[in-house]
C-alpha cells in the first residue's frame, strides 16, 4: 500500500506557520513522540499500522514478524524473551505525507518508569492508546502523570472497537475524571462490536467506514454535507445513523471543541476511535500529530533555553544502551536534537567534559533498520556509539557552555545489597554495576564505611535484569541480599556541613557513580532530623543529571 501524502497537509503546515513564528520547514515537519499505554491496549499493532502509513514496511504483520528478528537485534536479552517485556526504548523514523515522524518507544512495565520519564523528555507530544472495553487502565493512569509533569500534548487513540465496548460517552468521561484533562471527540464511532461501522470525523465533517474484508486497507472516506446528509441513509441503518445523530448533538452541546492552545498546553486531549488491528481510524490519528503537531518544542537548559530554530546544533542524551548489537561491546546514546542541523563528520564539545567529539557514525532509527544516519535536524533522534563517555544528561554543542536541564535521576524505592558469587571478581562486579548505573538502569551507591555495594531500583523486576544482564554481559553470577536500608537522599548543601554530616553519620553514608554523597536510612524521621540539625542541607529524592 502505498503512503498517503494528501494535499490537506501542506496547507496545514503553511496554516501553522502562519500563526507561529516560522520554523525552517525541515525542522517545521518533524514531528517526535511517544506512544503510551496499558500493556495490551494494542501499542504494538499501532505502532505497525503506523509504518504501514509511513510506507516504511510493505506489509502489515512485518512488524510483528519482523518483533521476532527485532528481539534478537535489540531486545537481546532472554528475559525480556520469557516475558515478553521490552525493557529498553527505541526509536524509529518514518516518513508520513511530507512529515517526518519519529515514535519513540516507552518501556511498557511500570518497573521501568524512571526510564519512562526520561524518554518523555525527549517527545514534543503523546499518543495514549487506551482499550475501548477497559477504558484508563493502571498503566495508562501512571504514564499519564508522567506526561502532565511534562504539560505534554497529548492525543488519545480508543482502540479496539470492533470488540464490544463500553459507551463512547462513559469513557470519555472516564478519561475527563481519572486524567483530570478535558476531552474533545475528533472522531465519534458508528456502533460497537459486530456492529461497528467506521466513525464520523467531527474536524473535517466526513465519514470512514471500515473495511472488514482487508485488515490493511485504508478505510473508504465518504464526504458528507453534515449529519442530515441524505447519502447517510444509504450508509448507515436507520437505528445507528439515529443513535449517531443523537450522540454528536449531545456531544457538540457538552463536550468542549478543539483548542489549539489547549492541546499544546496538555489540559485538551482530542480523542479517536478506531481499531488498530484493522487499521482502522489509525490514519486520521496520524493527520491528528501532522496537523496539530507540535513542532520541536524548545529545551530548557541554562543558562538559556535552546530554541529549535537556532543555527548552531545542541542535543542532549536521554537514553544509553548498551549492547544494542551483542557482538560489540558498545554504547549507542539516544540523542534529541534540540536545535540546528546535524550533519555527519560534525565535531561536536560534549559540554561535561569540554571535549570535543566528532560525531562520524551516528545511527538514525529508521523504520526497517538502523542506518547511519548523514544528516538530522532538531527534533530527530540520532544514536550515537561510544564506549561510556556519554551519559544520560549530556549536553552536546557546537562549542557553547549551554546544558539541559529537566532530566533527572529519582531516588530509588528498593534497596539491596550486591556482591559477586565470586569474591574474586569483586572489580568486575564495580565495573558491571557502575556501567548500569550510567545507562541509567539501576543506581549503585558506595557506602563510605565496608565493603560491597547497594543497588537501587524502582521497581523489583530491575533487579532481575540487573542480575540476568550481569551474568549474561560480564559472565558474573550476583546475589542480591536484603539491605538495612529503605531510602535514599541526595546531600547537597553548603561543603563545610556536608562534611559535617557525612562525619556524624558515616554509617548512613554512601556515594553514587558520580562520587556526589547519599544519605540511605530506612526512617523518615532521620531525614527530618537531618534537615533539622543542619539549616543548610537539602535532603533530595531527586537529582539533575547534569
Ligand atoms: P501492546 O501490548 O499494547 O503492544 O498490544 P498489542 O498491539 O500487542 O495488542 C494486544 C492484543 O490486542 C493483540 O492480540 C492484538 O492482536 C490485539 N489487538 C490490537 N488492536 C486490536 C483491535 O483493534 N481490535 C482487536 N479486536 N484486537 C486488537
Amino acid at each position: 500500500m502505498p503512503p498517503l501524502p494528501a494535499a490537506g497537509y501542506i496547507a496545514a503546515m503553511l496554516d501553522h506557520a502562519s500563526n507561529a513564528p516560522a520554523l525552517p520547514p525541515e525542522i517545521a515537519r518533524r514531528r517526535t513522540f511517544a506512544i503510551i499505554s496499558h500493556p495490551d491496549a494494542g501499542k504494538t499493532t499501532l505502532t505497525e499500522k503506523f509504518l504501514l502509513y509511513g510506507g516504511a514496511i510493505q506489509m502489515a504483520g512485518q512488524v510483528r514478524a519482523k518483533g521476532e528478528a527485532r528481539r534478537t537485534r535489540s531486545d537481546f536479552m532472554q528475559m525480556e524473551k520469557d516475558r515478553g517485556i521490552s525493557v529498553s526504548a527505541s526509536a524509529m523514523s518514518f516518513d508520513f505525507g511530507p512529515f517526518r515522524f519519529n515514535l519513540v518507544d516507552t518501556p511498557g512495565h511500570s518497573d521501568f518508569s524512571e526510564d519512562t520519564y526520561r524518554t518523555l523528555t525527549a517527545v514534543d507530544a503523546a499518543i495514549m492508546v487506551i482499550d475501548g472495553a477497559k477504558g484508563v487502565e493502571s498503566q495508562t493512569q501512571k504514564l499519564f502523570e508522567v506526561c502532565r509533569l511534562r504539560d505534554l500534548p497529548i492525543l488519545t487513540f480508543c482502540n479496539k472497537m470492533d470488540r464490544e465496548s463500553r459507551d463512547t460517552f462513559d469513557i470519555i468521561d472516564e478519561i475527563q475524571e481519572n486524567l483530570a484533562i478535558d476531552v474533545t471527540p475528533a472522531s465519534w464511532p458508528i456502533g460497537v462490536g459486530r456492529d461497528f461501522l467506521g466513525c464520523y470525523d467531527m474536524l473535517h465533517n466526513r465519514l470512514e467506514l471500515m473495511d472488514r474484508a482487508d485488515r490493511n486497507r485504508v478505510a473508504e472516506t465518504v464526504k458528507i454535507d453534515g449529519l442530515d446528509d441524505p447519502k447517510l441513509n444509504d450508509l448507515i441503518p436507520p437505528h445507528l445513523l439515529e443513535k449517531l445523530r443523537e450522540e454528536v448533538e449531545m456531544a457538540r452541546e457538552l463536550l468542549p471543541p478543539l483548542d489549539h492552545n489547549a492541546f499544546l498546553e496538555g489540559t485538551l486531549t482530542p480523542i479517536w476511535f478506531g481499531s488498530a488491528i484493522n487499521s482502522f481510524g489509525v490514519k486520521e490519528l496520524m493527520d491528528g500529530i501532522a496537523e496539530y503537531g507540535p513542532e520541536p518544542q524548545p529545551q530548557d537548559a541554562q543558562p538559556r533555553p535552546i530554541a529549535a530554530d537556532e543555527k548552531k546544533v545542541m542535543g542532549f542524551v536521554f537514553k544509553v544502551q548498551a549492547n544494542m548489537d551483542p557482538k560489540h561491546r558498545d554504547r549507542v546514546a539516544f540523542v534529541r536534537l534540540a536545535s540546528g542541523h546535524f550533519t555527519r563528520g560534525m565535531k561536536l564539545t560534549h559540554v561535561r567534559s569540554k571535549k570535543t567529539m566528532t560525531i562520524s557514525n551516528p545511527v538514525l532509527f529508521l523504520a526497517a533498520d538502523r542506518e547511519l544516519a548523514e544528516e538530522a535536524w532538531a527534533g530527530d533522534i540520532i544514536g550515537i556509539p561510544n564506549h561510556g563517555q556519554l551519559r544520560i544528561g549530556d549536553t552536546l554543542t557546537e562549542g557553547e557552555e549551554v546544558r539541559v536541564t529537566g532530566i533527572p535521576s529519582f531516588a530509588p524505592e528498593l534497596l539491596q545489597g550486591v556482591r559477586a558469587g565470586d569474591p574474586m571478581k569483586a572489580k568486575h562486579l564495580e565495573k558491571a554495576l557502575m556501567q548500569f548505573a550510567e545507562e541509567g538502569a539501576a543506581k549503585v551507591f558506595k557506602p563510605a564505611i565496608g565493603s560491597g555495594f547497594i543497588v537501587g531500583v524502582v521497581g523489583a523486576l530491575q533487579f532481575e535484569v540487573l542480575a540476568s544482564r550481569i551474568e549474561l554481559e560480564y559472565g558474573l553470577p550476583v546475589r542480591f541480599d536484603a539491605s538495612q536500608f529503605t531510602s535514599a537522599r541526595w546531600v547537597s548543601g553548603p561543603q563545610d556541613q556536608i562534611d559535617q554530616l557525612v562525619k556524624a553519620n558515616t554509617q548512613h553514608i554512601s556515594y553514587d557513580h558520580d562520587g556526589d554523597p547519599v544519605f540511605l536510612t530506612r526512617l523518615q524521621w532521620d531525614i527530618d532530623r537531618i534537615e533539622r540539625d543542619y539549616a543548610g542541607i537539602k535532603l533530595s529524592a531527586t537529582k539533575e543529571m547534569m
